[in-house]
């Protein structure tokens, strides 16, 4: 179908032709032919890049054109939503408003009144349906992304309900990858349902085992025995190639490994790029080995990297720098990263069950990212057979289905949360209401039998009452309390807020950063880091030593909860040492962790020290208590004593800028507001942008002299808020 034939807006064929489309994609047409733009529900399930995005653009801003209104549009990661807004706002000429939302789950966010697209991740918008801000009638779309993580166990519930919630008050749209039951889902949507496997780029499939290579057509070819032979021989060819492997530390391992046999096929501009590309990242252990990679043009990508060199690495990749990515499935969950060769080395992994096969689902979506479009006539996927038997592998991967999608409703984590927010946030107001809200659901629409989930449902239930987040009348009526209706709202785990509440006692009688530490360490709702065996008994003797801080006794060695403890010890750890201002470096190499672990548990612990503060509040808080909790939670946010609380609330000034002002003399906005330029300038990572940025937000005029420092210095150093995360 050509774009000049679309029944929409002309406007919107006229952006979609200036961006060079002319004609749709076969299952693009057949999507928008099938009654979505007319307000019908639709379930699209084809592969990554074969344009379900602008399908779902164009259903948005013909939409928004034609009735007003908002949509939303829900992706699974936050790196995501930003690379769909950046996307999206190119629809803003059309008068078409376009905000992004993630973080902060306790807000209505009413300025998103104003915008008529909204991107959101699955967890900030059940978040602010729970908040029920003004602008949420308004929604007449809901676009789901990656609708297949409804079958994720610990993010599937999150999606579920907001689509059960959504169902029926607004269109949906669900963009998903092949799933071995896509019917299904559409019946529950109501929807009209596109499966396809066309894609813009052919893809060729096969296994390899010790240098022989089987295409699933039955032809075959010969490498050298080491699987690393497919990239090399890709980069040869002048392609790219993407290797899935399925822990950190072999993506780490396998990047150096192939960047000395990558780098003899690299010609000196192409070296001199990559020395350029070096630069720009700071030092730490995690990156010290990726700049050993990168010097062979070869990087590696997992969530211990911080976002900054993610983004360098991601970049690169895009313009060819990079030849090739060693990466954990992380990358495979949206990031849009295609590479003519993708090589998976690991169809297993090790999860809390032992060993276990990554399910054909995933290894379909990484397969998925071979083949450039524009770039490529073919794509080339392939699963390398190190024990496991090729044949197996071929029928199970490549001519096998993907499996069937089932609701995780019932993880018991996430359903203890949904059922208090039901309760306490979306009015229902006894449990045959409550079931039958869960009569929408697609466990109920699938299993046909809710039985099992009622009799969950009733344990939650009992548990809400017993611990007073809710109450219950004599006709059998629920009554929200404040306690429950406040745990929805900062959307916490109601486990996480009875450990608060039952700690508040002894957390008053001895306010203290370590037990605090440890408290938020131990809810459900925190990234926990792991002791090792190495580790245990430091982190055994720091608890003694400490014992009189910690707000519950120290677990027996038999004791199940014991390893899990210490694991607490060690995160509590972490944020002592922070709030310490101990550098980050020396943080990642004495804990052993990387830069994206920390940053992971420094903004969960930001968001529960947040709760555990508003929590404290329903419970006839001492003034004193509140104050030190606040000022802690502050502390905890800049990674600062407490005497430079005053400093970081500075436009970018962060805990390391702080602490050289305050010991250069400058420890208040006092201090600040009277100095001299150029002693300010003297100041180790203050520039004159800074200078102007603190001198404007003071309200102090910057003298004529300083224009010139600029001149001189502004390049020098630098003052963006980026640079100085970094
Ligand atoms: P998906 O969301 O399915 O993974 P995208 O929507 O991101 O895929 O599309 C992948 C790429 O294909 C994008 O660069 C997009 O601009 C391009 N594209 C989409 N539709 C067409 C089309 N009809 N013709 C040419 N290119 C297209």
């Amino acid at each position: 179908m050509k774009v000049d034939e679309l029944p929409v807006d002309e406007r919107i064929k006229k952006i979609i032709r200036d961006r060079g489309i002319e004609g749709l994609y076969p299952p693009q047409a057949e999507a928008l032919k099938s009654g979505v733009l007319e307000g019908k529900n639709l379930v699209l399930a084809i592969p990554t890049a074969s344009g379900k995005t602008l399908v779902s653009e164009i259903i948005m801003v013909n939409k928004l054109l034609k009735e007003g209104g908002k949509a939303v549009y829900l992706v699974p990661l936050k790196a995501l939503a930003e690379e769909k807004y950046r996307e999206f706002r190119e629809w803003e000429s059309l008068g078409v408003r376009v905000a992004v939302t993630t973080g902060d789950y306790d807000s209505t966010d009413e300025w998103l009144g104003k915008y008529d697209i909204i991107v959101a991740t699955a967890e900030k918008f059940d978040s602010l349906l729970r908040h029920s801000p003004r602008w949420i009638k308004e929604v007449k779309l809901v676009v789901a992304d990656e609708v297949h993580l409804i079958g994720s166990y610990d993010r599937g519930a999150t999606l579920e309900m907001i689509l059960s919630h959504m169902l029926g008050r607004a269109q949906i749209l669900a963009l998903s990858a092949t799933i071995g039951n896509a019917e299904e889902l559409a019946e529950w949507l109501d929807a009209e349902l596109i499966v396809s496997d066309w894609r813009p780029v052919e893809l060729r499939k096969g296994v390899f085992h010790l240098g022989t290579l089987f295409w699933e057509d039955g032809k075959i070819d010969r490498y050298p025995e080491n699987w690393e032979s497919l990239a090399v021989d890709a980069v040869k060819r002048g392609k790219q190639a993407l290797v899935f492997v399925s822990t950190r530390q072999s993506a780490e391992k396998e990047a150096v490994s192939l960047s000395s046999k990558i780098s003899r096929l690299l010609t000196k501009p192409e070296l001199r790029e990559l020395e350029q590309l070096i630069s720009q990242i700071e030092d730490n252990p995690t990156t010290e080995k990726l700049k050993m990679a990168l010097k062979g043009g070869v990087a590696f990508h997992h969530a211990g990297l911080g976002r900054a060199e993610r983004t360098l690495i991601e970049d690169a990749f895009r313009e060819g720098i990079i030849k090739v990515i060693t990466a954990t499935p992380t990358l495979s969950a949206g990031l849009n990263l295609p590479a003519f060769r993708v090589i998976i080395r690991d169809t297993k992994r090790y999860t809390d069950f032992g060993w276990t096969d990554i399910p054909v689902l995933e290894i379909q979506q990484m397969m998925g990212r071979a083949g450039r479009p524009k770039y490529d006539k073919v794509g080339e996927a392939i699963i390398v057979a190190r024990t496991e038997d090729p044949k197996g592998l071929l029928g199970k991967y490549i001519q096998g289905k993907p499996e069937k999608l089932f609701s995780m409703l019932a993880n018991e984590q996430a359903f203890r949360g949904q059922v208090l927010a039901l309760i306490t946030n979306f009015g229902v107001s006894n449990f045959r209401e409550l079931i039958g809200f869960l009569e929408r659901t697609f466990y109920a629409h699938q299993r046909k039998d809710t039985a099992s989930l009622e009799y969950k449902a009733k344990d939650i239930v009992y548990f809400l009452i017993e611990n007073e987040f809710i109450d219950i009348d004599l006709e059998n009526n629920f009554i929200p309390l404040p306690l429950g209706k406040r745990t929805s709202q900062l959307y916490i785990d109601p486990l996480t807020a009875k450990k608060f509440k039952d700690a508040f006692p002894a957390l008053e009688k001895n306010p203290n950063p370590f037990g605090i530490f440890q408290l938020i360490a131990s809810t459900p709702d925190m990234a926990t880091l792991n002791a090792s065996r190495r580790e245990m008994e430091d982190y055994l003797d720091l608890a003694y030593e400490l014992e009189g801080n910690l707000y519950i006794s120290i677990p027996d060695y038999e004791d199940p909860r014991f390893q899990g403890f210490l694991g607490q010890v060690k995160t509590a750890k972490v944020l002592l040492d922070w709030i310490n201002e101990v550098p980050e470096v020396r943080i990642y190499e004495t804990y052993n962790i990387d830069p994206g672990d920390l940053y992971r548990i420094l903004e969960l612990a930001d968001w529960l020290m947040y709760s555990l503060v508003e929590l404290y509040r329903l419970f006839e808080p001492k003034e004193d208590v509140l104050n030190y909790l606040s000022s802690l939670h502050l502390r905890l946010r800049h990674g600062v004593r407490e005497e430079l609380l005053e400093l970081v609330t500075l436009p970018n000034i962060g805990r390391k800028r702080a602490r050289a002002l305050y010991n250069a003399g400058f420890r208040t906005r006092e201090d600040i507001m009277r100095a001299k330029v150029k002693d300010l300038l003297e100041v180790e990572g203050i520039g004159i942008k800074i200078v102007e940025g603190l001198f404007k937000h003071l309200g102090v005029e910057m003298p004529g002299e300083a224009k010139e420092a600029e001149k001189k210095d502004g390049r020098k150093k630098g003052g963006t808020l980026d640079e100085f995360l970094k």
